[in-house]
């Protein structure tokens, strides 16, 4: 199923939670709606799943206006962060609600939902838990039935709401390839909220920044990486360094030395940020100064904190494997050089 979100705006009172918001899904996507906290996220795929009303926009299913329909008129499967599973029922009563509570003549004989119930326990990988009730379960196995849950119905798109949110590291990265080839080979079309950068980055064909309400950037996840077109993207995604420079003929200027480094034409002259990812600076033997504040080198990203000498600035240098066993000792003088600045306007 093809989603088109058309000039969606939806206020609280006096506050603008969506704000003209535009997107076209295809079918078969997999998008991640990435931003912080209160930019627009869940509104927006409670707008999608009919659960909320939006004030003006249009959402298409397949070219269908969607407008007024509910949830259960829209043929998604729906998931939120916090599992939701009915406690007084059972693993398979859970599942098997969305087909239970079907008007008669739409739903399906008892015989025909145990048969699906069953088929849903062997995709999740809990084969042998129906009869156990939510508090048996651990946080991953009662995710994997809310998923189950929300697949019972045989949605041709699945929207989920911070899906992983409540569980720890590992569980997480589990559950997210599996839920990938889940999403491939039931060919569905699925739109999942997030504010962790990695897992939209990790997850996603299309990744669609929020701020604010709006949108600040769409693309797969190589180009909101590599080629931010905000600000705001730079900032939050892959934590880069934020280094106030000057441009003058096209060239660049940090703390007093020149830098090459690429900048895009149409900003020659002038104060700027300059943006540069920490895996982007090189420790050289000639660049901008910089003095060794502290060195992290057990993490799993071995980096390096410095400060420039002749600013005031503090910048994260990754430490690649070849330099992780460089001498590098705190209070130490050293020099960097930039693969790729970033330069907009300050
Ligand atoms: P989070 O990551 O914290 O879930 P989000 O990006 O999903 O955030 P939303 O839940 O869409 O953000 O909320 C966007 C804004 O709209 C927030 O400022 C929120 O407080 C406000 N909001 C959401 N629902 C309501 C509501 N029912 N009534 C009033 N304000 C609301």
């Amino acid at each position: 199923m093809s989603l088109q979100i058309k000039d969606i705006s939806k206020r609280f009172n006096d506050f603008a939670a969506l704000d003209g918001v535009s997107l076209d899904i295809e079918k078969g996507e997999f998008v991640a709606l990435l931003g912080p906290s209160g930019s627009g996220k869940t509104t927006l795929l409670r707008i999608l799943a009919g659960l909320e009303q939006q004030d003006a926009g249009q959402i298409l299913f397949n070219d269908l206006d969607m407008t007024g329909r509910k949830l259960r008129e829209r043929q998604v499967g729906f998931v939120f962060q916090h599992y939701a599973l009915f406690r007084h029922m059972s693993v398979a009563d859970n599942i098997a609600f969305g087909l239970d509570v079907r008007p008669r003549g739409q739903r399906p004989d008892k015989a025909e939902i145990k048969r699906r119930v069953d088929e849903l326990l062997g995709l999740v990988q809990l084969d042998s838990l129906g009869g156990r009730f939510p508090s048996q379960l651990s946080g991953g196995q009662r995710q994997r039935v809310a998923l189950a849950r929300a697949l019972a119905i045989e949605p041709s798109v699945l929207l989920l709401d911070e899906p992983f949110g409540a569980l720890d590291a590992k569980v997480r990265k589990d559950l997210r390839k599996w839920l990938r080839r889940l999403h491939d080979t039931m060919g569905l079309t699925s739109v999942f909220v997030t504010h962790d950068q990695e897992e939209a980055l990790e997850l996603a064909d299309k990744v669609v920044v929020m701020n604010h309400g709006r949108i600040e950037q769409v693309g797969s996840p190589e180009e909101v990486y590599h080629r931010p077109g905000t600000a705001f993207v730079y900032e939050f995604l892959g934590g880069a360094n934020r280094i106030p420079c000057t441009v003058e003929g096209g060239r660049i200027r940090v703390a007093g030395t020149y830098v090459a480094a690429g900048q895009p034409a149409d900003f020659t002259q002038g104060t700027g940020i300059a943006y540069v990812r920490p895996e982007e600076i090189v420790i050289s033997s000639e660049g901008v100064p910089a003095i060794v504040q502290q060195i992290f080198r057990a993490s799993a990203l071995p980096r390096v904190e410095v400060q420039l000498a002749d600013a005031p600035v503090s910048l994260d240098v990754a430490l690649p494997p070849e330099f992780a066993q460089m001498a590098l000792a705190r209070g130490q003088r050293i020099s960097l050089q930039f693969r790729k600045l970033n330069v907009l306007p300050a």
